[in-house]
C-alpha cells in the first residue's frame, strides 16, 4: 500500500523531545499536542498506533534516532534546515515559526539592544541557540537541555530572558501572565516531520495526509484546538 514498508509491530514509533508545549507535552499521563494530533492522522491512515518515544533533541536532528531503528518518524516542533536535510528526510513544512524572546512582563526588554549585558537561556541543539550565538553577542547565552528547564531558569531568576520558538513562548505567556514576549525575531522557519534519510515512501505518505488535512479542514480544527484563544 503506497510503497510504505511494513512497520514493525504494527506501530508508528515517533520520536520527540519532551516537553515542547503545545506541540508535545504530558497531560494527565498522556502525551498530547499539535504535533501529536497531526501524526495521529498519519498513523490512522497507515492503520497503526502512534507510539511516542522521548529522546534528546540532537538524536533526532543528527539522524541517530532513525539509524538505530528507535523511531520511524520524528515530530518535535523541528525546523527544516539545510544542515539537517543532509542527514534526515523532511516532510513539507507543516507550521510557520519565528524566534521570540520572553522575559518578566515588566523587564522592559523589547529589542535585541535591550539584551546587552543580560543573560538569556537557549535550548541545546536548536535554531534559537544558533540565532543567539550568531546574533546576541552582547548577551550571556546559557544553554539548557529542554524548554521547561529554560523557563524554570527564568522563573528562578537564573537568567533574565529566554529565546525559543514563538509558538511555545506565547503559549507559556498565556498561562503565566507575569511573563511576556518582548519581541519576535523574523527567522521565517518551517517545521517538518522527519524520517530516516532515504525513507521517502513514508514522507510521501506524511505529505499526502497533511495535504488532505489542510484541504478538508482537519488541520484548521487541530490548529484551533491548540492555538485558538
Ligand atoms: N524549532 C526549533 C529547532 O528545530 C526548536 C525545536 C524544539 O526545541 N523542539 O531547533
Amino acid at each position: 500500500e503506497g510503497g510504505v514498508p511494513l512497520l514493525e509491530e504494527g506501530k508508528l514509533k515517533v520520536c520527540t523531545h519532551l516537553s515542547y508545549q503545545p506541540f508535545q507535552f504530558e497531560r494527565d499521563g498522556d502525551v498530547v499536542g499539535f504535533d501529536v494530533d497531526l501524526v495521529d492522522l498519519v498513523a490512522e491512515e497507515l492503520g497503526v498506533e502512534q507510539e511516542i518515544v522521548n529522546t534528546p533533541f540532537e538524536t533526532i536532528t543528527t539522524g541517530a534516532a532513525f539509524n538505530t531503528g528507535e523511531c520511524d518518524l520524528a515530530a518535535a516542533g523541528m525546523t527544516i534546515t539545510p544542515e539537517r536535510e543532509e542527514v534526515i528526510e523532511f516532510s513539507e513544512g507543516y507550521f510557520d515559526a519565528n524566534q521570540a524572546v520572553l522575559s518578566k512582563a515588566d523587564s522592559g526588554i523589547s529589542d535585541e539592544a535591550g539584551l546587552a549585558g543580560k543573560s538569556i537561556a537557549a535550548q541545546t541543539g536548536t535554531t534559537g541557540l544558533q540565532y543567539a550565538e550568531e546574533n546576541l553577542g552582547d548577551a550571556e547565552v546559557i544553554t539548557y537541555e529542554d524548554l521547561p528547564l529554560s523557563l524554570q531558569a527564568l522563573q528562578n531568576g537564573e537568567v533574565e530572558a529566554v529565546i525559543n520558538d514563538n509558538g511555545v513562548l506565547y503559549d507559556f505567556a498565556k498561562e503565566n501572565t507575569d511573563y511576556a514576549v518582548g519581541f519576535d525575531i523574523q527567522t521565517g522557519e518551517q517545521y517538518g516531520i522527519a524520517a530516516k534519510k532515504g525513507n521517502t515512501a513514508l514522507i510521501v505518505k506524511v505529505d499526502e495526509v497533511i495535504g488532505a488535512a489542510r484541504e478538508d479542514g482537519t488541520y484548521d480544527g487541530i490548529y484551533e484546538e491548540w492555538f485558538g484563544t
